[in-house]
């Protein structure tokens, strides 16, 4: 299996050789050059599976033998999806199966997909890409310095997922005091000598600013082994194939039914990988698109439109992790939507990498867009509070901000003769005031993380300054 650049004109690289990189050299994102097939006797098979089981089946066909041993591979996979890594499950939720299910009502399910060590669900693929990172870089003889910004989610996961790790350090810019307590206790609690917290004088785009500074500085980044785990990263995306297969499992009996999936979207990597879920060969209905007040995808799926937004027209709202006016994974659905066409790619790009938009609609492709599966809907402040107040009330499921996005637009789409699971993509621990302000009351907390916010915290605090940040790379690497 070799992976290919959306824009057609960087060479075509194995699994691994894409691991530690990002984008490919002529700006595109990596896809594999053909999706693998799972067909009716294949899914029958897997619909026993455990979640191990399915992570190997699925990845081996994305991975060859040559590139990463099977053997090698069902290590690292027995290692990342353990029940004691995925332990924050809810009441009657069994952690051996990783992504387990919850019925609010008939054909309405959630998939519970943030128990892991930071309850979001980017620890899905994180915890995945930190061991695939040491075993590559082990095999390379290599060594990667992670340089991210986050405003939460991202960073968290990503430094759970490689604390520890040999040959990896991480070097995580977050905004000084802007985090929820809880956030900032979750990352700068790790003790960790890989882990190097920096809380940077500004607000969120400045320390993605300082990223950006230091990525397109090339000889720095080359010097110094800079590297990033972004949302545009394979592995990531072909990691959260697996638990659509495994949610539609748990809800359907014969491979001849079919189930929809309502996603919180922001970036669009998990709804990405739903699509390509379904490219091999997963029976899914509907794939729903849910956007918070920053609802660019929304209006492509309503028009044809796609028009990203600059950061200054970012809205800062109460489901923060969807606060995305650039989806950095749109591409990859926009290249099997043109039929592969890398050149028309290129083409609709080059007004979006200028600052504008393109219109589906114009080239003949949005009667498509349909055929995909697609719809979508968005979603407020106060849609979000009213159906936090209503899944209590109605489910005694007290719910997260964004995953309430997703229930208010799966509510909006399904067809109640089709099963809908809407993915949970964190505990509502993790945004304790907006669920005060919704139910007068504090969310459950996993016991473990009771006090987090007491212990000891490891971080440097620094001006918005990019040599500085850079000095204090080279002293810590
Ligand atoms: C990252 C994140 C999202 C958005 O996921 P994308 O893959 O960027 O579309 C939604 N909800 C939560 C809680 C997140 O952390």
């Amino acid at each position: 299996m070799k992976y290919i650049s959306t824009r057609g004109q960087s060479p075509a690289l194995s699994f691994s050789e894409i691991l530690l990189g990002g984008l490919a050299p002529d700006g595109g994102l990596y896809l594999p050059e053909s999706y693998p097939q799972f067909n009716d006797a294949d899914l029958s098979a897997m619909r026993e599976m455990n979640y191990r089981d399915l992570a190997f089946t699925i990845l081996s066909r994305l991975i060859d033998e040559q590139d990463i041993p099977s053997k090698d591979l069902r290590v690292i996979v027995d290692k990342t999806y353990r029940a004691d890594v995925y332990c924050y499950t809810r009441k009657g939720q069994n952690a051996e199966d990783i992504t387990p299910t919850l019925k609010l009502e008939n054909n309405l399910y959630l998939l519970s997909l943030s128990n892991g060590p930071t309850l979001a669900f980017k620890d899905m693929a994180m915890q995945l890409l930190g061991n695939l990172f040491e075993y590559v870089l082990a095999k390379k003889g290599e060594t990667t310095n992670i340089l991210g910004a986050t405003s939460g989610d991202t960073g968290s996961a990503a430094e759970y997922a490689m604390r520890g790790k040999k040959g990896v350090s991480v070097f995580m810019l977050s905004p000084h005091q802007k985090m929820s307590r809880f956030q900032a206790a979750q990352m700068f609690s790790l003790q960790d000598k890989n882990i190097f917290n920096i809380a940077v004088k500004g607000v969120f785009d400045d320390a993605q600013d300082i990223v950006k500074a230091v990525s397109n500085d090339h000889e720095f980044k080359a010097a110094n082994k800079i590297g990033a785990v972004n949302s545009i990263n394979w592995a990531r995306v072909a990691a959260q194939v697996v638990y659509y297969f495994k949610g539609y499992f748990a809800v359907t009996q014969s491979n001849s039914e079919k189930v929809s999936f309502a996603v919180p979207s922001g970036n669009f990597g998990n709804v990405c990988a739903g699509h390509i879920a379904r490219m091999m060969g997963l029976p899914i209905d509907k794939l729903v698109v849910a956007t918070n007040e920053n609802d660019v995808l929304d209006e492509f799926f309503k028009t044809g439109v796609y028009r990203p937004r600059g950061s200054a027209n970012t809205y800062h709202t109460s489901s923060p992790s969807m606060d995305i006016s650039k989806a950095s994974n749109f591409e990859r659905f926009v290249f099997d939507l043109v039929g592969r066409d890398a050149a028309k790619v290129r083409e609709l790009w080059a007004s979006v990498d200028a600052g504008g938009a393109f219109d589906i609609k114009q080239a003949g492709l949005f009667d498509k867009v349909a055929e995909y599966g697609f719809v979508s809907g968005s979603s407020s402040h106060k849609h979000r509070m009213n159906i936090i107040r209503e899944a209590e009330a109605k489910y005694g499921v007290v719910i997260d901000t964004h995953t309430a996005d997703g229930l208010k637009v799966a509510l909006e789409q399904r067809d109640i003769n089709t099963p809908m699971l809407v993915l949970e993509t964190a505990l509502p621990a993790k945004f304790e005031d907006a669920i005060v302000e919704a139910l007068g009351h504090a969310p459950e907390r996993p016991a473990a993380l009771e006090g987090i916010e007491a212990l000891p915290q490891r971080f440097e605090v620094m001006d918005a300054d990019v040599d500085a940040i850079k000095a204090y790379l080279v002293a810590n690497t």
